[in-house]
């Protein structure tokens, strides 16, 4: 047992995302490639003589105590195991917040692993990710992290191989979306045929590492209602792919965009020119960051 951790809880992107329909309650059914990335929100977590759950993030945006996933996870535990001790839980955010890549999903996920670990609970990873659920349907994934299919509500998930090695680019408009908005807002039986993206074959492409396969089948059907309310993220995918991005794509929701590069040289060219873009108006982060597998996870 431990009285101190220090966690990293890592983004996602999605190279390809599709809703497949709505169920009766409300809830879409989805097949998405989820990747983790190499950029990470830095977890400090430990034991305190007080009791209860304190939160502390470093953005003033970012809700703290019962309105943080971080919060809830930390909660769902101790309660489960009537664990009275109190933990102190800090969170140093660098994902962006409310932007497609999972940051508050990741945060639980992490203080899930943290407090089965500091408390030596016993749960197994797939008995945590069960728990992650109750919290959030991004959550198991990324206690699973890696390359994944997600199918169901994002609850079925399926392992697959690391996806080739490349350079991603993440930029980040100055405008932040609500997932539930956009979700909201999409009609699936309206949207096109080709308007949904080719998952098997991006699933085909990864198990061959055929990172040209990947890039030609990124697609995301949420682009349809986020990219025409900013169409910054048009933009930017343009910026990307003028800068020798193999292809560019909107992550989750939005409005965070993804670009993906064979040469590092050209990634940190196009990270620098939409650094600079509109007098640094476009963008509010830009990231070189890689994709993050399951072995270099451990
Ligand atoms: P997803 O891709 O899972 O839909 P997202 O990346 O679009 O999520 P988040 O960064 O998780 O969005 O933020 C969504 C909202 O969740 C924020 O506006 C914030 O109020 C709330 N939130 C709660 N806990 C956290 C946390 N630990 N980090 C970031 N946001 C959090």
């Amino acid at each position: 047992m431990t009285d101190h951790l220090e966690l990293k809880a890592y983004g996602k992107i999605n190279l390809g995302l599709d809703v497949v329909r709505k169920r009766e309650d409300g809830y879409h059914e989805v097949r998405m490639i989820m990747q983790t990335v190499s950029l990470y929100d830095k977890i400090v977590v430990d034991k305190s003589g007080r009791q209860g759950i304190r939160t502390e993030t470093s953005l003033p945006y970012v809700p703290d105590g019962e309105g943080n996933l971080a919060y809830r996870a930390a909660k769902l535990l101790l309660d489960e195991f009537q664990i009275t001790e109190g933990v102190e839980i800090r969170i140093k955010k660098c994902i962006p917040v409310a932007a497609g890549m999972a940051g508050g999903s990741t945060d639980a996920a992490a203080v899930l692993v943290g407090i089965n670990r500091m408390f030596d609970l016993g749960l197994t990873r797939r008995e945590l990710m069960a728990r992650g659920l109750k919290l959030g349907a991004d959550v198991p994934y990324c206690i699973l992290r890696g390359t994944a299919l997600s199918e169901g509500i994002g609850e079925v998930l399926t392992e697959l191989p690391a996806a080739p090695r490349c350079h991603v680019v993440l930029a980040k408009p100055q405008v932040s979306v609500s997932t539930k908005a956009v979700y909201g807002k999409l009609k699936v039986a309206e949207l096109k045929k080709e308007e949904h993206p080719d998952i098997d074959g991006m699933v085909k492409a990864i198990q061959k590492r055929d990172l040209d396969g990947v890039t030609a089948r990124l697609g995301n059907v949420l682009e349809t209602i986020t990219i025409p309310e900013h169409p910054e993220i048009g933009t930017i995918k343009k910026i990307l792919l003028d800068h020798g991005a193999g292809g560019a794509l909107m992550s989750g929701s939005g409005p965070t965009v993804f670009g993906i590069f064979k040469s590092r040289e050209a990634a940190e060219e196009a990270c620098g020119y939409l650094k600079e873009a509109e007098n640094g108006r476009l963008t509010r982060q830009v990231y070189l960051t890689s994709f993050f597998n399951r072995k270099s996870a451990r």
